[in-house]
């Protein structure tokens, strides 16, 4: 039998070993790991919520109220006022007839594509989607296509030959981030959507680092475009501009109903938190408020200074600084740390081998002397 140790020793040979950096909790943009006082730029918590006083109140409340616990699944005991005052929100915020929620966005992505895929349905992914959309595609039988990074050729030739060949009533569903976790670019939404109603197939947008961030309500990118009732399942997170914790499909009632009848992380698991479902309504109400517009002004001020400084055109809160070597990278990473700044090494297999970068993301809560000192160390260290 293969033994841990060797295992271990071979990832670490790589350079590929992770481990857990203990961080000690403080404002989001200024954290202390490995005893140094760092600014965090690593953080998905793009508007500075997750220690909001408003929202610590309404988890508090919540867990008073309702208890910690939900103490069963939604489906038998767990179904709480809570889970359902956040469903109706987002379904309203998001233009839909419905949304489901999940323990998190990873279990969102498995549920969701499991339920609603099979053998002999078609799914296409850009072959840069998050690990969860992989996984979810991969356990739902369904035949598997990846296309090239926002190839909308490529697209349209995987779309063309699968509806020639599947029966009637059989799925083909397009999945796609609309802003894309690792390299913070978009995709081509309004042309994608196109395609997907030309070949008479389903698209899935994971609005997970759109949300908060675009639209006029901080909705994503869909609602920027004013394309949301053209796509058939938005889904999201709730972990990271939302400042919670918790993932979110949005969808016709009828493809809810069938969601919460066969998503299996949905309903062989313990409802979320009262109080996780309550912090995550009170992040979206302050997202879509005048508050949620100021917050959204900062952060893209903020980008847009470290953009003109890194030489990039900005389109979202994620900026990676690609440096290739898994080596380059953690080197970068550890001369940013001793300076003061978080921005861990991001290897394989999140990214492609030698595309080993670091991933830097912004917060409305950043100074500009943040942002300028980080970019200096930068300079210095790459
Ligand atoms: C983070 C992320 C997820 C998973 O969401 P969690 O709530 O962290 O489990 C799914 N999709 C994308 C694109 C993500 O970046």
């Amino acid at each position: 039998m293969r033994h841990p140790e060797e295992e271990l020793t071979s990832l670490h040979e790589e350079g590929l070993l992770r481990s857990l950096r203990p961080m000690e909790s403080g404002p989001p943009t200024l954290s202390r790991a490995e005893g140094h006082a760092v600014v965090n730029f690593s953080s998905n918590d793009y508007l500075g919520l997750s220690r909001d006083e408003a929202l610590v109140t309404a988890a508090c409340e919540a867990a008073r109220r309702h208890g910690v616990g939900s103490g069963a699944s939604r489906l038998i005991s767990g179904s709480l006022p809570p889970h359902h005052a956040l469903e109706e929100k987002i379904a309203e915020w998001k233009g839909s007839q419905a949304a489901l929620t999940f323990a998190s966005g990873y279990a969102t992505a498995i549920g969701v594509l499991s339920a609603f895929l099979t053998k002999g349905d078609v799914v296409i992914l850009d072959k840069l989607c998050h690990a969860s959309l992989i996984d979810g595609a991969r356990r739902s039988g369904a035949t598997l296509r990846v296309y090239p990074h926002n190839d909308l050729n490529k697209l349209e030739c995987l779309l063309k030959n699968y509806r020639e060949i599947l029966p009637n009533d059989s799925r083909l569903l397009v999945v796609t981030e609309s802003v894309f976790s690792m390299d913070g670019d978009r995709a081509p939404i309004p042309e994608i959507v196109n395609l997907v109603e030309q070949h008479n197939a389903l698209l899935l947008l994971d609005e997970a680092h759109a949300v908060g961030i675009l639209g006029s309500e901080g909705q994503g990118l869909a609602e920027e475009l004013g394309l949301q009732d053209r796509i058939t399942f938005q889904m999201g997170t709730l972990g990271k501009a939302v400042g919670s914790a918790g993932g979110y499909l949005a969808a016709n009632r009828a493809w809810i109903d069938l969601l919460l009848n066969k998503a299996r992380p949905f309903i062989y698991s313990t409802a979320p938190p009262p109080a996780q479902a309550a912090a995550s309504l009170c992040g979206i109400e302050i997202i879509a408020s005048s508050r949620g517009k100021a917050l959204r002004d900062r952060l893209w001020s903020n980008i847009s200074r470290l953009a003109e400084l890194l030489g990039k055109t900005p389109s979202s809160a994620i900026m990676p600084v690609i440096l290739g070597t898994t080596e380059a990278a953690l080197d970068a990473s550890s001369a940013l740390l001793v300076k003061g700044y978080l921005a861990p090494a991001i290897r394989f297999p999140t990214v492609p081998r030698g595309s080993a970068r670091l991933r830097i993301t912004l917060s409305a809560e950043h100074t500009t002397e943040a942002i300028t000192g980080l970019h200096d160390s930068l300079l210095k260290s790459s």
